[in-house]
Order: structure tokens, then sequence, then C-alpha cells
């Protein structure tokens, strides 16, 4: 979920030569790392020594696919992480360092502790070590087989396409869950886990609340940030064929259309819908120095919910007396929303006839 994308505009302006303070257009720079890269002089100094390096690598690449990937992944899953000044400082340190030795291809080495991920495991899924606070999520996770159930949701949308792995880890610092292109894995944090868990624990103190239920609403929540990530997967496969788009929102649409094809509980999705974008925790909303709600490429957290909404509706008009209730569309969208779900389906066809 908290998948960071890369931005294709600033990639392009990578290889450009357009007149601008960083390597890309400031005029152009969108709210958060950019635009702070842009207003922070030893930042947009390193970011063009960057550049010059990356292009430079990339005309002596043998492998320049690989090496453009590299540079997608390190942007969205090293850079666009920072909230500071200071983070982004080491993080373009650490990026140029590389990129001046030949070692384009290293990313962090949070990143690397992925590689212990077996590749010829023949299942789809692995859990690599926890620590002892996170070892009772990983347990859970283990024993209600939940990335399998979202990846057998994944499979019955997409038939015969290939799947990403998907692997359980302590990261580094949550990241929520997000996409390694280079190794087609999903990454769910185990502090992801943890965090959507105290949300439906903390809401089991209300003696009205039923367990099974709300350990169902868990699972629906995770469910959704398991299939988000894996829409990016397919994505990146169609992406090959030259199609673009807006990654984030065919993303959520993909998981989206996934579980509400699946007939779940209205209930259920309002409620792990509330809990995926973090109306509660500090997940998703989370404020710090004011631009990092912006440094994520997703839309904002009830913007993504809003969307969810409408494609509930659009599925199933028995949606519309929760969604006047809680306002969260205006009437004018709600009466676009069966179409919006027709095209959110359409679309799912499309990728994945396209991705074949
Ligand atoms: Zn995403």
């Amino acid at each position: 979920m908290r998948l960071k994308l890369l931005s294709l505009v600033l990639l392009t302006a990578l290889t450009s030569t357009a007149a601008s303070a960083a390597s890309f257009a400031c005029t152009k720079a969108r709210p958060g790392v950019e635009q702070v890269v842009c207003l922070t002089p030893s930042l947009s100094h390193q970011d063009e020594e960057m550049a010059a390096l990356y292009t430079k690598a990339l005309r002596n690449a043998d492998n320049s696919v690989a090496i453009r990937q590299s540079q997608r992944d390190w942007l969205r899953l090293v850079r666009n992480q920072c909230t500071t000044v200071d983070c982004l400082g080491a993080a373009y340190d650490r990026r140029i360092a590389a990129l001046a030795t030949g070692r384009a291809l290293e990313l962090d080495a949070s990143i690397s502790a992925l590689k212990a991920v077996d590749p010829a495991a023949t299942s789809g899924v692995q859990y690599l070590p926890a620590s002892q606070d996170s070892k009772p999520y990983e347990d859970w996770l283990e024993q209600n087989q939940l990335f399998e159930s979202a990846i057998a949701l994944a499979r019955r949308a997409a038939p015969g396409m290939p799947l990403p792995k998907v692997v359980g880890w302590e990261c580094d610092t949550n990241r929520g869950a997000f996409y390694v292109s280079q190794q087609d894995l999903v990454v769910v944090c185990y502090q992801f886990v943890a965090e959507i868990a105290s949300y439906h624990v903390g809401r089991l103190q209300d003696p009205s609340t039923n367990a099974t239920v709300e350990g169902r609403r868990m699972f629906t929540a995770i469910e959704f940030a398991v299939l988000h990530e894996i829409g990016h997967s397919l994505l990146h496969r169609r992406k090959a064929l030259g199609s673009l788009g807006s990654e984030e929102t065919e993303a959520d649409s993909f998981a989206s259309v996934v579980l509400l094809s699946n007939e779940p509980d209205i209930n259920d999705v309002v409620e792990s819908a509330v809990s995926i974008w973090g109306l509660t925790s500090t997940f998703g909303m989370k404020e710090q120095n004011g631009w990092e709600d912006y440094s994520d490429e997703h839309a904002l957290p009830q913007q993504r919910f809003a969307n969810y909404a409408c494609l509930a509706l659009g599925r199933n008009p028995a949606f519309g007396q929760w969604i006047m209730k809680t306002s969260v569309l205006k009437p004018q969208r709600a009466q676009r929303c069966a179409n919006e779900w027709e095209r959110a389906a359409a679309g799912l066809h499309t990728l994945v006839f396209a991705g074949r």
C-alpha cells in the first residue's frame, strides 16, 4: 500500500536537458520529495550529479533495462521514503557512490536483505524471520494462509497470468507493503500487519464487536494491500508492452475489483477500507513535518477511500445507503459509480488480456 511509485515524468526528465535547478523541471515538480529537492540547493546539486552519472551509466551499460529499473526502484523504495532533508541527502550520497562505481544495480542494504528470499521455492509465499515482537503476526499470517488467499483471489481474477511471490518481512522501517520489480516480489511488513491488527483489536474492546467478524475485516484489509501490490506487478508486465496510465489508481482499482467481485459483506468492505487507509492509525494519515503526506505517490487516503466506495456502490447499489450516511461521495459522483465500476472491471479484463 505504501508503495511509492516511480515518477515516469521524473525519469523522462532525468534524461532530458530541461534547464532547471534539479535534474527535472522544478516548475513541474510535484508536492513532496520533488519540491523539497527543488527548494534545497544542496539536494538540487546532488540530484543533478546523480542524473549525470545515471545517464552515463545507461550509455555504458550492457543492460540498460536493468539499470533503468534499478533507478526506478531507488526512487520509489529509497529516495521517496525519506521524510527529512538529511535522509534525502544521505540517500543521494549513496546512490551517487553506487552509480559512480558501476554498482547501479545495487540498492540499499535494506533492500538486498530481501535477497534471502528463495527464488527456487515452489510456493508463492515466504515468511522471512520475524523478531519476537513480530512473531505473533507472522504466525497469524501463516495460520490463516492470508497471502495464499490473496494470491488465490488474484489468480481467479487474472487466470493464466504469472503472479509475483508474496513475502512477509520484518522491514527496516514500516513501509506497509510494496512491490520490488527486480525480483517480482510483493513484500508485506510485519509491522504493517501489527498496525492493521491494533486498529481491529482496539475495536474488540467494544463488547458489541464480534471477534470473528473483526478478524475477517482485518483479513480483508491485508488482502487489499497484497492485491494492490499484485496489481503493480501485473501493471508492470503490461507496461513492458508500452501502455501507461496512473498506476496507483489502476493498482487500487485492480484490488477493488478483485475484492468486490468476491461479494463481500458491505460492512466488511467499509471497516477494512477504514483500516487500510489509516483513518484511525498512524499509517497513511501520518503527519510528520507537513509535506510528508504528499511524498507518497498514492492519492490521499480520503480520495482512495472515496474511489473504493464508488466502485463498491457501482458493483452493488445496496451500498448506497451506507454511502449516503457517511457522505463519502457527493451525489454527483455517486451517479457515475455504476459507470466507474464497468470501466474498472473492463480495465481488469484488458490488463489480464494484454499481459499474456
Ligand atoms: Zn501502490
